[in-house]
């Protein structure tokens, strides 16, 4: 079923059982994608809030709480924008995506945030993309809940994420979740083994498949630091295009020098990876 801009522009919240498809909704736009393999490509983005994770260059730092009952979802349309109620329906959400698409129906971007802590709506959603593609953008940190969306998603961007770049994650308020009839989520690695673990699993799962690594790289780092994530993507998933993604910088952390790229991406085809270096290409043209 396709969504179409008459539906209706909301719906009451959901509780109990019916809340196990919504999600928190931060804001739904249209824009060009800016990393990874479709950089460029016109999308529609629905970022969804709430991630346990704590990466230091993390950019969009208000993603992080789901939000209380006076959060709210901004949808950018086409006729203008306008604020909505944060917990919605992969309906209503198609919805909105219909209403913020300028032209012909987009691919859209589910990225956040962390979209895996909500599979139940990323499978939901797939069901009201009508023609559109279908892209998740994870942290790679949550194998069983990737599992759970793979076959309803198109393409998937997996971030490899330096264990010293990470502070200790913080998961959700387990009475949070509970009021609004949510189940626990999936429990997110905690020291640098169980992230190996993690990162091992998720790129099994997207290999061979229409999929993409991102290695984000901040300044101060030291080269010998990247090659566990690179022999990792070289074991499990060695087809995987592999975008090393120089940090936009963020709260002191810094962009990696010409030396640091270098090293690290001549350790990449050591390793036999197919690997390019991209910047965030939405920050340096001031895209949303
Ligand atoms: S996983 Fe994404 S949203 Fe979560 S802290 Fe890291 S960069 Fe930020």
């Amino acid at each position: 079923m396709q969504a179409s801009a008459s539906f209706p522009a909301s719906q009451p919240e959901p509780t109990g059982d019916l809340a196990r498809g919504t999600a928190p909704v931060l804001e739904v736009f249209a824009s060009f994608q800016g990393e990874g393999l479709y950089v460029g490509e016109p999308q529609s983005f629905v970022r969804l809030a709430g991630c346990p994770l704590r990466c230091r260059w993390c950019d969009t730092p208000g993603s992080w709480e789901i939000g209380d009952e006076h959060a709210s979802a901004r949808i950018d349309g086409v006729k203008g924008r306008r604020r909505e109620s944060r917990w919605a329906s992969p309906f209503q959400v198609a919805c909105w995506i219909a209403q913020v698409e300028p032209g012909a129906p987009r691919t859209v971007s589910v990225t956040g945030g962390e979209p895996l802590m909500w599979p139940d709506f990323v499978r939901e959603l797939a069901g009201f993309a009508g023609p559109r593609r279908l892209h998740l953008e994870t942290a790679g940190a949550h194998p069983a809940a990737l599992a759970r969306v793979l076959d309803v998603v198109d393409h998937v961007s997996l971030d490899l994420k330096l264990p010293g770049d990470l502070d200790a994650p913080e998961e959700f308020d387990l009475r949070e979740l509970a009021l609004r009839g949510l189940a626990p989520r999936e429990p997110s690695p905690h020291g640098a083994a169980e992230w190996a673990e993690a990162r091992a699993e998720c790129l099994r799962l997207v290999r061979d498949r229409d999929a993409c690594a991102k290695l984000i790289v901040a300044g101060g780092r030291r080269p010998e630091q990247f090659e566990p994530l690179l022999e990792s993507v070289a074991e499990h998933a060695p087809q995987l295009p592999l975008f090393i993604q120089p940090v936009s910088p963020v709260r002191g952390e810094t962009a990696p020098d010409f030396e640091l790229l270098t090293r690290v991406v001549e350790c990449a085809r050591r390793h036999g990876l197919s690997v390019r270096v991209v910047p965030q290409t939405h920050k340096a043209l001031g895209l949303p």
